[in-house]
């Protein structure tokens, strides 16, 4: 028997590794299962020369647990070892490895991809002891048993073993024990080591006898040592490409399409990626794209290798080429990850391109589906916007669905206003701006929608890479605004009538909000009222709700224009009864605010050279006083058209109609329109 030191330069690092890892022991099985996939894989490539010439036999790798004396087995029937290799490896590599790896990462340790690359030493994450049992392939090497129980000193035996191959079985620690239990251990070779490229076995198939499931005597292989993505694209039918999706998640609902990575220069990788129903942000982080390294898992939280939006993907990429012992800050600044990164986004572009030529139906049928997913990929990827204004679609109002080029072309002779800029309309709600839309329709218009979470920063990205275009929704403004053919006459009003107006109207509407009320011409067939809401405020409201960084404008009250139409029946017929109704108080009124307003113009006129200092306080005071009157004066003015419209059904009527065909008619206010039009009805 041997003993010895291992070589570490900590004097103990098992308590470390404990330490840091504390969240992920997990991966120590990975790490095992790699080292016996890597000793295979040796021996094959050996027996491949020429230079191993025996029998290769089953080289199944063997998993087992004693749930009894809390161990867990991991057997191959690879190179082995011989006893000066167990001592450079594992003594004098291994651990002065570790004792590296954790020197320079201790403070990232838990960034780190996976914790790749932690080796033979992470078993000691979990178990008391480790034992090696190992007869390497040479010709005449003597079988050894490594041990060591976690502190510095190691022993090494030689023992009698025939098979060729390495046998380490973990004696789990206390805190460690679920590591003996079947399920535990099925789970985490199901997660690390699915694809694994030599057959992994552990436990047995079984089969349902006698009213249960009992064991037969035939091994069950736990993993897909050639899955799909590693085969030749063009021997893979679709149906297999399915497949291989189910494999992956089971839960999932077909993907719409799939798209197989495979390149070797400048870097290798490969992998499927797959383009899920996208309906909803939300449902989308369960199922994440897999990154594997040779067939061994990694991670599968992909940011910062892929581009953001791209994690909206399913799937696997499978790439020895990015580096994994680095933390995931560095990641994005390495040049490979970058290539990479820009691979794919072509390639994804360019396949949906290619189906978007090559499919047009189905790629029409399955835009809602894509939509959020390409909008996302364009805002935030200037070369993939490029390319994906070739296939992104627009869909209307009536549910058709056009190319960004073919859509223009139709609008262009139409929505063209005086000053030349196309005017695209759009709708967000099309069931609550109905009214809107359909003046639109009337004029012949077109309407987008544009209804997504994303499209209120999308409609921005568009407008500001359209050459001389505007998007406007539907209700920004009355229909003949947002698109202006000519100049419209606009009406002449008597002085002091549009704020009257102004007064009558604002107290008919709901309280909370700002509105600014206007008269103008709509046409005789239009509305009475028009209630819109400036294009600006409303997407600068949307874009900080979407935490676009706009507080300011998340926090202001909302508001509103109102037009009322000069040339509508109803609203004259307001304005005469107006007119008619507060002619007398009004006629006094002005008589009153004639007289202050001359009265300030003495003062004013006599102060008017004097130095601020040099105005005497009776002076002040008079000036005070009348501008005091004329304040009251306004305000008593304000008070008569207030009670106008309190009196006036009509008025009431119209204003509530106009709310209601916006969806903005709730509770109070909506039980009482209730209540007066039925009242009118009874009359
Ligand atoms: P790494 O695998 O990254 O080299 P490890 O600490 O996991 O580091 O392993 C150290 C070395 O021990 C390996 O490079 C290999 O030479 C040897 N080794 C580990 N496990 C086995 C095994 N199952 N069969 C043969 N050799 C092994």
């Amino acid at each position: 028997m041997t003993q010895g030191k291992i070589g570490v330069t900590t004097e103990n690092i098992f308590p470390v590794i404990k330490k840091f890892l504390y969240s992920d022991h997990e991966i120590f099985l990975r790490e095992l299962v790699a080292n016996a996939v890597d000793a295979t894989q040796k021996l094959k490539a050996a027996a491949n020369i020429g230079e191993f010439k025996g029998e290769l036999g089953d080289l199944t790798i063997r998993i087992s647990v004693d749930e009894q004396a809390n161990t867990l087995t991991i057997t191959d029937r690879g190179i082995g070892m011989t006893q000066e290799e167990v001592d450079k490896y594992i003594n004098q590599i291994a651990f002065s490895s570790a004792g590296e790896f954790l020197e320079k990462y201790k403070d990232q340790l838990n960034s780190i991809i996976g914790h790749f690359g932690l080796g033979f030493y992470s078993s000691f994450m979990v178990s008391k002891k480790v034992e090696i049992k190992t007869l390497s392939w040479k010709e005449g090497a003597k079988a050894v048993k490594w041990s060591c129980d976690g502190s510095p000193e190691y022993t090494m035996d030689e023992i009698s073993k025939s098979d060729r191959g390495t046998e380490i079985t973990l004696y789990l620690d206390d805190e460690s024990k679920e590591f003996a239990g079947a399920s535990k251990i099925n789970e985490l070779l199901n997660k690390y080591c699915k694809f694994m490229p030599v057959q992994i076995a552990f436990g047995k198939e079984q089969e349902w006898k006698d009213g249960k499931y009992v064991d037969t005597d035939k091994d069950k292989i736990v993993n897909d040592s050639a899955p799909l993505w590693a085969k030749t694209p063009s021997e893979i039918t679709k149906e297999e490409y399915m497949d291989f999706y189910r494999k992956l998640y089971p839960m999932q609902d077909e993907p719409l399409f799939y798209i197989h990575l495979n390149v070797d220069y400048p870097f290798n990788l490969t992998g499927i990626l797959y383009f899920p129903k996208i309906k909803d942000r939300m449902e989308i982080s369960k199922n994440k794209i897999q990154l594997y390294f040779n067939q061994m898992f990694v991670t599968d939280s992909v940011e910062n290798i892929v581009p953001d939006f791209l994690t909206l993907l399913h799937g696997v990429i499978d790439s020895p080429d990015i580096p994994l012992n680095v933390s995931r800050s560095y990641l994005q600044s390495d040049s490979n990850v970058k290539k990479i990164s820009t691979y794919i986004t072509k390639k994804v572009a360019d396949r949906l391109d290619e189906i978007a030529r090559t499919e047009k139906e189905s790629f029409i049928e399955k835009w809602d589906n894509l939509k959020l997913f390409i909008e996302y990929g364009m805002l935030s990827d200037e070369k993939f916007y490029e390319k994906a204004t070739k296939f992104a679609l627009f869909k209307s109002v009536e549910d058709k669905y056009y190319g960004y080029e073919e859509f223009k072309a139709i609008i262009e002779p139409n929505q063209t206003d005086k000053n030349k800029k196309l005017v695209y309309l759009y709708t967000t709600d099309p069931v609550a701006q109905y009214s809107y839309i359909e003046e639109a329709k009337n004029r012949g218009y077109q309407v987008l929608v544009f209804d997504s979470q994303l499209d209120a920063h999308f409609v921005n990205l568009l407008e500001s890479k359209f050459k001389d275009a505007t998007f406007a929704r539907v209700d920004a403004d009355s229909i003949d605004n947002l698109i202006q053919k000519e100049d419209r006459e606009k009406p002449v009003l008597k002085g002091g009538l549009e704020r009257d107006l102004g007064w009558a109207f604002e107290s008919a509407l709901p309280k909370g909000a700002h509105y600014h009320v206007q008269v103008d011409n709509l046409g005789e067939s239009a509305s009475p009222i028009v209630i819109t809401q400036s294009e600006f405020m409303r997407r600068y409201r949307e874009m900080s709700a979407l935490g676009g960084g706009m507080n300011f404008y998340g926090t202001m009250p909302e508001s509103y224009t109102i037009t009322l139409n000069y040339q509508n029946p109803l609203i004259t017929s307001i304005i005469n009864d107006m007119e008619g109704q507060t002619a007398s108080e009004v006629a006094t009124l002005e008589n009153k605010l004639n007289i202050a307003e001359q009265s300030l113009k003495v003062i004013e006129d006599k102060i008017k050279d004097q130095k601020p200092e040099d105005v005497s306080t009776a002076d002040k005071d008079e000036k005070e006083k009348f501008n005091k009157e004329i304040e009251q004066i306004n305000d008593n003015r304000k008070s008569v058209m207030e009670k106008f419209a309190s009196e006036n059904t009509l008025l009431h009527q119209v204003v509530d109609l106009a709310l209601l065909s916006n969806n903005m008619l709730k509770g109070k206010d909506l039980s009482e329109f209730i209540k007066r039009s039925l009242d009118i009805l009874n009359k």
